[in-house]
């Protein structure tokens, strides 16, 4: 196999263009490593993009820009990211243990698209864009159209995710998410719920929302069913039995070695309860997980 480091990413991006098929992208390879050891992704060629410093950091000004290579670590310790996107912050301070989130990055739980990925609802909910780059240009993407189904996405082979913008949430917006394993640290999610509500200015009728899951479907989702029932309700009483039915009418849960469909499916309509709780209140599940 031949490992290829290069400093720029203009010489990156040129490896890539030339036997893209044959070629793996690594970053922090906590996904890549893995999947290689098992076979499940035999490469001749392995592009290591950590050395490419344009791609990392996390810049707040107007939007919100987080580079592909920024460690998880990194984002759950940003002061700004923990201020205005908590739900953000909280996940990724729930990806594995310390050493996974030093490693891994945020580009490579999103090109990775696993229906687990815990950085999907977040961002998700958040209405996160993403920007490919390759010899040919850059194009940008909603993170919703991104996914296509497990470890599927719209990525080219010849191009690599440089970063994600976020725009800034409305006023009066809360948001969080809160992630279902069987303890609370090294444990890819059971179930992962994100939230954000926008609320009028008695801070009780919901003007907006957005609500994202994983580990429910073959891909991370947003729900705009629930979104809909939403718009106009109480946050203090929401409409529990229809959110329920929405809820339950737009997933799809497996059992896997984690938990059962049926587990998954009675876990659900409460997590989304408790997140309607949590925003209606002003206060974000900073604990992230829970058992
Ligand atoms: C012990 C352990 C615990 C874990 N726990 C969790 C957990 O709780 N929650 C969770 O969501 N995940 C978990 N993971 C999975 C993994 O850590 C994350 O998905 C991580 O974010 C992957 O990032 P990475 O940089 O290591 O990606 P890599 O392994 O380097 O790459 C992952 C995929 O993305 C592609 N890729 C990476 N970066 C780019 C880029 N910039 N452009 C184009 N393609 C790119 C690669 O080709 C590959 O297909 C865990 C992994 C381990 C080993």
């Amino acid at each position: 196999m031949t490992f290829l480091s290069p400093r720029t990413l203009d010489e990156a991006l040129e490896i890539l263009d030339h036997r893209s098929d044959e070629t793996v992208v690594i970053a922090g390879g906590t996904d890549v490593m893995i999947q290689h050891a098992r076979s499940e992704r035999p490469a001749q060629r392995m592009l290591h993009i950590e050395k490419l410093d344009d791609l990392r950091g996390v810049v707040c000004n107007g939007s919100a820009r987080i580079g592909a290579l920024t460690s998880h670590r990194t984002v759950a310790e940003h002061a700004e990211l923990n201020e205005i996107f908590p739900s953000i912050a909280t996940a990724a301070a729930t990806v594995g243990g310390w050493q996974t989130q030093i490693a891994g990055t945020i580009g490579g739980n999103i090109c990775n698209a696993s229906p687990a990925a815990d950085l999907a609802a977040p961002l998700l909910v958040h209405g996160a864009k993403l920007r490919l780059v390759s010899q040919n240009g850059e194009r940008w993407i909603d993170l919703n159209d991104f996914f296509l189904g497990r470890r599927k996405t719209q990525r080219l082979p010849s191009e690599l995710l440089a970063e994600i913008k976020l725009d800034l949430p409305p006023p009066r917006s809360r948001d969080v998410y809160l992630k279902v394993g069987r303890r609370s640290g090294m444990e890819v999610a059971i179930v992962g719920l994100a939230l954000r509500l926008t609320l009028a200015e008695d801070l009780d009728t919901i003007t907006d929302a957005h609500c994202a899951v994983c580990s429910v479907a073959p891909r991370p989702l947003r729900l705009d069913s629930i979104r809909a029932a939403l718009i106009g309700a109480s946050a203090s009483k929401p409409p529990m039995p229809d959110l329920t039915a929405i809820l339950l009418s737009s997933v799809s849960p497996i059992d896997d070695i984690r938990g059962s469909a049926g587990y998954r499916t009675a876990v659900l309509p409460r997590l989304l309860q408790r997140a309607l709780g949590h925003c209606a209140n002003g206060n974000s599940d900073r604990q992230g997980a829970s058992s």
